[in-house]
């Protein structure tokens, strides 16, 4: 049976790298057996991340479909729990990137009882940050400048996270050559897999630290409250995400700091909603404007504008302010302001309208 990868990670098939890593790790942990999952779901999500997660097995499956995957599987003579491995491995061993999974390598490590402190990463990774950042709904469609404050692990102020003292050596450490990694072969479920696992000796730096930095006890990192400028372009909308690389958790020596995600959260505005990128509302507009024709003043982002009603105009109708709507990412172009009339009911009336309301209604109107 093919197997839909898109549909299995919930992501559609033009979905960019970071949409699906985010829809892989938010699933793995969701499905995780660990937490009452369901295992053959987990394989199935795996399976699929292994594909639409490296650009080219990707290429191949749009071409292809899943059975590319499934008979390199056999060719591999992978024949244990079907779905997690079964790709880049050939005889005894095979080597498996855990580098994108982050705290899920670990849980998968735990499970099929490897390392994933190796692979083919090259130095440990930090933990990404999730926050939010609240707009008003104008923000939201011209960009603001904000100021976000984080608390975090960030490389030690005084080694610049190498931990060792300014006036210390730094050599080669021995037991890895300096290379920061060693070769271990583990016995697992799959049978025997060579994985490069970081140093023991040395976290997979390479460096022998001969006297440690004094702010940090040479871990490399200092915990400290940043606060951060950023730029929130124009057109944003609720739930989307600023993605600032490496602005995430420092994990100590020799590694590097993880991402920082700011969800944008966009406050309800009392006139003004959106579609995409048209802007809707509604004004109510004296009965007699719909019947006879004239021009109303109309809110939008920009201002009052005049909107012009023609004679005869339906409650109901929509007229389309070109150009008033949120911008495109381009910079250039924006959507449109979605203007519908109706009629503004006066739930109290003088003497005379009255008796005029009256009169027209003699007339049939
Ligand atoms: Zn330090
Ligand atoms: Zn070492």
């Amino acid at each position: 049976m093919p197997k839909d990868y898109y549909k299995i990670l919930g992501v559609e098939k033009n979905a960019n790298d970071e949409e699906i890593k985010k829809s892989f790790r938010r699933l793995a942990h969701e499905h995780h057996p660990d937490k009452g999952g369901d295992p053959q779901k987990f394989k199935d999500i795996n399976e699929a991340y292994q594909v639409l997660g490296d650009k080219q097995k990707r290429a191949t499956y749009d071409q292809l479909g899943s059975a590319a995957f499934e008979q390199a599987s056999a060719a591999g003579g992978f024949n244990g729990a079907n779905g997690f491995g079964g790709f880049g491995f050939g005889g005894q061993g095979f080597d498996v990137n855990m580098e994108d999974l982050g705290d899920l390598g670990d849980m998968l490590g735990g499970m099929f009882g490897f390392s994933s402190r190796g692979g083919r990463s090259r130095s440990k990774q930090g933990h990404d940050i999730e926050t939010e950042v609240r707009l008003s709904f104008l923000e939201s469609i011209f960009g603001a400048d904000k100021e976000i404050r984080i608390y975090k692990t960030t490389a030690c102020s005084v080694c610049h996270g190498s931990g060792s003292d300014p006036e210390g050596k730094i050599s080669s450490c021995q037991t890895c050559g300096g290379r920061g990694r060693v070769q271990q072969a583990q016995r697992t479920i799959f049978g025997v897999m060579n994985t490069v696992v970081a140093c023991p000796d040395c976290q997979g730096t390479g460096q022998r630290i001969e006297k440690p930095c004094k702010h940090c006890s040479g871990t490399g990192m200092e915990k400290l409250e940043r606060t951060l400028k950023i730029k929130v372009p124009a057109g944003m909308s609720e739930g989307e995400a600023l993605h600032l690389p490496s602005e995430g958790e420092f994990p100590g020596r020799g590694g590097r700091a993880g991402d920082l995600y700011i969800r944008i959260r966009v406050a309800a505005h009392p006139v003004f909603s959106r579609d995409d990128h048209e802007i809707l509302s509604t004004v109510l507009i004296p009965y007699s404007i719909l019947a006879l024709g004239g021009t109303v003043d109309v809110d939008t982002v920009d201002g009052k504008v005049d909107l012009k009603i023609p004679a005869g105009t339906v409650a109901g109708t929509t007229f389309k302010l070109k150009g008033k709507g949120v911008p495109y990412s381009n910079g250039k172009n924006r959507g449109d302001h979605l203007v519908k009339v109706m009629p503004d009911i006066p739930n109290k009336l003088t003497r005379e309208q009255k008796k005029l309301l009256e009169d027209l209604g003699k007339l049939g109107l």
